[in-house]
């Protein structure tokens, strides 16, 4: 009796020093582009749960009770930052979350403009409160879309697993590297793509302003009727400008995007006559069937795109 009492102890003891004793990580990413990146790293010893969904709209979110008790039982949050997530920090308070919050963007130079049209929508109060009357300098949320930025996201996530779970450090780094040399391989394969189209017809329409990262990284002219955020509805004034523009340039490639309402968009090639070049995949993954259920396949299926429509006659 006493002696399999023993053996029980020992057993236990052994199975708590083996390396498989490290617990896994619950974790919480803000969106699915993000949430994706921390599986390819957090690999099996980490469950990801992304609170905005696929297909969802990540500046505009409404969480739900269960996002607050996944928030509550995490070891670790990832958020992308500059200003994306304007949802996070009330749903963090209210969960009761205390643990680290890792911003995936740290270190990128990021994109700004004046927002020029901010007294049009008096609308907001917390955006009145912020506006001033030379026009409020807003940040361009969308970094992922360069992939020599979401080089430091990984880098970035890396770092963060392994300070949280220092005994799989290794197993994090492995992932890491692995991970960041893929990326190597596709920022290259979207840097040649892009110079495979002549420069002078490197113009394209999105729904919002989420491709300046990307236009700026390889070369591509971006233009929205909407800015950074879907929160901001566009003026008659942006859309007529914007309907000069594509008239002028004979501009082919117009876009829808899977995150956001395609109306405007439609409404505005119907009155140039461009053709829609297709749907964007800029700032949420598809379901698992679809053509961008991961970063990697969502670039590469966004260039593939934007590609075939600029090289249209
Ligand atoms: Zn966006």
């Amino acid at each position: 009796m006493k002696k399999s009492l023993l053996i029980a102890a020992a057993a236990l003891a052994l199975c708590q020093a083996t390396p498989a004793s490290a617990k896994d990580l619950a974790v919480v990413a803000s969106f699915t582009v993000l949430a994706d990146m921390v599986h390819e790293i957090g690999g099996n010893h980490v469950t990801v749960r992304s609170l905005v969904g696929p297909n969802g709209d990540p500046h505009v979110y409404e969480p739900t009770p269960a996002d607050g008790a996944a928030l509550a039982h995490a070891d670790l949050v990832f958020v992308s930052g500059l200003g994306l997530e304007g949802w996070m920090d009330r749903l963090i308070s209210a969960s009761g979350y205390k643990g680290k919050i890792v911003v995936a963007s740290d270190g990128i130079g990021s994109r700004t403009m004046i927002d020029a049209d901010d007294d049009d929508d008096a609308k907001a109060p917390d955006k009145a409160a912020g506006g001033g009357a030379a026009g409020k300098v807003i940040t361009d949320p969308h970094a992922w879309n360069s992939v020599a930025n979401a080089v430091i996201y990984a880098t970035n996530v890396e770092k963060a697993f392994e300070a949280a779970d220092p005994a799989d450090a290794g197993l994090f780094k492995t992932n890491g590297d692995r991970y960041i040399g893929e990326l190597t391989t596709l920022d290259a394969w979207v840097h040649q793509q892009i110079s495979e189209v002549p420069a002078a017809r490197r113009k394209v329409i999105t729904t919002h302003d989420a491709f300046g990262y990307f236009g700026a990284a390889y070369g591509v002219e971006f233009r929205a009727p909407i800015g950074f955020s879907t929160e901001a509805e566009a003026s008659a004034r942006q859309v007529a400008a914007l309907i000069d523009q594509i008239r002028k340039e004979r501009i082919k490639a117009v876009f829808l995007e899977n995150a956001n309402d395609p109306r405007l968009i439609r409404q505005i090639a119907e009155e140039t006559g461009a053709k829609l070049g297709g749907t964007l995949y800029a700032e949420a993954l598809s379901a698992a069937d679809g053509p961008a259920p991961s970063y990697v396949k969502m670039i590469r299926y966004n260039v593939a795109l934007l590609k075939a429509a600029m090289l249209t006659n």
